[in-house]
């Protein structure tokens, strides 16, 4: 069924992951991503529940690959609630979730999950056109054509946008909008996890947080969030960022500190401005539509932009491998995706302070985010 093709701009988490989906419907699929290798886009991330149930409705060899990969806690693991001096104020039960919900909460590197996605991608036969960025694209009616940045194009049934924050097909559906920068710069780095919190650690204090996950083997990722004007951190270079950010932590307690000063220094820090947008009712329009961080960008207040992504790719991978009409499983998709979306971004947004009292960041006992855990991705059930 070469004319029910499908072109993805971008082949980040969401991108490659409705690759693996629409393959297993047997629709061709290329991926076009801008970089010409497998970037190292910051330190680690937290899949939770919710995200695990999207992996395995896409393909359950996968969603096991990723549990081998990253951290899964045993069932009675916390990670504690500190504040600056070390001293635990309250756990977060992060083992439970696993009984709670069905699947656990995983931690691991961005690169681990993104050289899974990429293999699985690839065995399952998406083509992969890297090095390349779409850089428009018409709706002909009966295919799209897509415009790329070696000057040629090609058409497809359908182009779908997992083209990041500041998505190019977003440009071509919904305009041209700046993104809503959330008041805060993040700093993410790898380190040795510290015998004093092997399971990593959330601390909060005035302006500044810092979340720690093990990773495995003994290590772990940590973010730091500090409250700043926009532009100011990632003007620095990453060694700047990393002693500044030492000097804000003085007067921590040493084992908090000693994660950010043992980071590894053959994976430099990595500094992002934090953007969101406001949530949209629609994001398709004829053969064109977009996923994950394209689509609904949210602050990482929640820890679900990439849990998002991967049940967008689940949705609209088993809705458009039931249907030949694109435009219907489309409009299908937004009406699936949009609202539970736009519930997301704003519980993230809502999280957003980093001033907060000590026991203010994100933890498994939040009852508003815990009642996401258990969502399901319905792959092949979603109705048009
Ligand atoms: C500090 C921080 C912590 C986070 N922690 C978590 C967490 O714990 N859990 C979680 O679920 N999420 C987390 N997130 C969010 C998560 O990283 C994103 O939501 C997720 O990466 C979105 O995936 P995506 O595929 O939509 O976009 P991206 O990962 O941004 O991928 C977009 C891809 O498109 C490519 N591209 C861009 N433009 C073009 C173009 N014109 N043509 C072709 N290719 C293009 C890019 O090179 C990139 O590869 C965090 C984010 C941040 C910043």
């Amino acid at each position: 069924m070469a004319e029910q093709s499908v072109v993805i701009a971008g082949g980040g988490i969401g991108g490659l992951a409705l690759g693996i989906a629409l393959r297993r419907g047997g629709i061709p699929v290329t991926v076009i991503e801008r970089t010409a290798a497998l970037r190292d886009a910051g330190a680690g991330l937290v899949l939770y529940p919710n995200a695990l149930h999207a992996l395995a409705e896409i393909d359950t060899s996968l969603a096991s690959a990723v549990r081998a990969a990253g951290h899964v806690p045993e069932a009675d693991e916390v990670r504690p609630i500190v504040n600056t001096r070390g001293v635990v104020v309250t756990t977060d039960r992060v083992g439970e979730l696993a009984r709670k919900f069905g699947a656990p909460q995983v931690s691991l590197l961005r690169t681990a999950l993104q050289s899974l996605l990429l293999r699985y991608a690839c065995e399952a036969g998406v083509r992969m056109r890297r090095g390349t960025s779409v850089t428009g694209c018409t709706d002909l009616g009966d295919r799209v054509e897509v415009g790329l940045s070696d000057g040629n194009t090609t058409t497809a049934a359908a182009l779908i946008g997992a083209d990041g924050l500041h998505s190019v097909v977003r440009r071509y559906l919904l305009g041209v909008e700046p993104p809503r920068y959330c008041g805060y710069t993040t700093l993410r780095g790898r380190s040795p996890a510290p015998a004093l919190f092997p399971h990593g650690f959330i601390v909060t204090a005035d302006g500044i947080g810092v979340f720690a996950a093990p990773t495995g083997s003994g290590r772990l990722y940590w973010t730091a969030k500090v409250a700043a004007p926009a532009g100011v951190w990632p003007a620095k270079s990453p060694e700047e960022a990393w002693a500044d950010l030492l000097t804000l932590l003085s007067g921590w307690h040493p084992a908090l500190v000693d994660v950010v000063r043992c980071t590894d220094p053959d994976a430099p820090v990595v500094v992002t401005d934090i953007n969101d947008r406001e949530p949209v009712a629609d994001w398709s329009r004829g053969r064109v539509s977009l996923l994950g961080d394209a689509a609904h960008p949210m602050s990482p207040g929640a820890g679900q932009g990439a849990g998002m992504a991967l049940e967008d790719a689940a949705v609209l991978g088993g809705l458009l491998s039931r249907t030949a009409n694109i435009p219907d499983a489309l409009r299908s998709y937004v009406r699936h995706r949009a609202p539970r979306t736009a519930v997301v971004v704003n519980q993230s947004r809502h999280r957003d302070h980093v001033v907060r009292d000590e026991r203010g960041e994100f933890s498994t006992h939040d009852t508003e985010l815990t009642d996401l855990f258990g969502w399901r991705a319905d792959f092949g059930q979603a109705t048009e």
